[in-house]
């Protein structure tokens, strides 16, 4: 056995250690952070989260065994760096994650997005149906995040981001799953008012008798021949497990449950992946990053078996 080269602790911190370039050219996947936290409704901190997950993917040795493929080795991965994010200005912050995003898909990479807040992911939807007309979305999160407002007439924050995008036209409702859904809430209504969006809602009792594999099953019949967008809320996961996040909800999935809702995402066509709501202030021992690294390279990993068509 040999470390890889530079050994895992060494040189400047990029994801997975590879390359930081804003030359898109012939890459096939761009790593991105978005280290915006303006948009959360209680506790911030998420403009740490790029930063920290990177630092905790040092512990990725490179080789997938469940899915047996490398995909660093499989894709050319660049690590983008940053979106120019504005902390007072999340309307000018949405220009630059669409515009800077949008360029990257225009040259034909895929983006694994780290967040930041999950008022993110609207821009980031925006960007990709530019691309690919309007998206199957896996939604995983603790909460339904389709509010009307959070704060006053304001539209934009991280509890209205899936109801702004279903309004603006950017996700297929016939295939939007939102996976993990649970605590208490500000009134029955939250619930309903999602279904009636169109959004299918599993929630955390319903995965549980379901079982992993009964709801990986149904995302796959929904969503089969379709273009999938994934986002990735780390509250979906049992604050046990991932505390460094903003809104935890106690009663979630495992890490390992994680792992596999997303390994099980496999032969869909996988077109974008978000990870958001890691809020390294409130983590310990850096379980969160180290969680979201892994969930990143787990995708990463989706594509690499899907380009050599395993
Ligand atoms: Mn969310
Ligand atoms: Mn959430």
């Amino acid at each position: 056995m040999t470390l890889p080269e530079p050994q895992p602790f060494m040189g400047i911190t990029t994801f997975g250690r590879q390359p930081h370039t804003r030359d898109i050219d012939d890459a096939d996947v761009a790593i991105v952070g978005i280290p915006f936290d303006s948009g959360t409704s209680h506790r911030s901190g998420t403009r740490f989260g790029p930063r920290r997950i990177r630092e905790a993917s040092m512990l990725l040795w490179g080789h997938n065994v469940p899915l047996a493929v490398s995909p660093f080795k499989v894709l050319k991965v660049i690590d983008y760096g940053d979106v120019d994010v504005i902390p007072v200005d999340i309307k000018k912050t949405y220009q630059n994650i669409e515009s800077e995003v949008g360029a990257i898909l225009k040259q034909d990479a895929t983006v694994i997005v780290f967040g930041g807040d999950h008022s993110t992911t609207l821009p980031l939807l925006r960007a990709h149906k530019e691309k690919y007309g309007p998206l199957a979305v896996v939604h995983f999160d603790s909460h339904p995040d389709t509010w009307d407002r959070e704060f006053g007439d304001e539209p934009y924050s991280h509890g209205t981001g899936f109801r702004r995008a279903i309004e603006e036209g950017l996700i297929d409702t016939s295939a939007y799953t939102q996976i993990g859904i649970r605590g208490p809430m500000s009134g029955a209504n939250d619930l309903h008012e999602a279904r009636e969006l169109g959004a299918r809602v599993i929630t955390m009792d319903q995965a549980m008798s379901l079982g992993v594999g009964a709801v990986l099953r149904e995302v796959h019949d929904k969503m089969k021949s379709k273009k999938v967008y994934v986002s990735f809320d780390i509250d979906c996961v049992d604050p046990a497990f991932a505390p460094g996040t903003g809104t935890p909800e106690v009663g979630g999935f495992s890490s390992y449950q994680a792992l596999q809702l997303v390994r099980g995402l496999r032969g869909l066509d996988l077109i974008g992946f978000d990870l958001v709501e890691v809020s390294p202030p409130y983590d310990h021992s850096e379980i969160t990053s180290i969680l979201a690294s892994n969930l990143a390279f787990e995708f990463l990993s989706l594509l690499a078996v899907s380009k050599n068509g395993q």
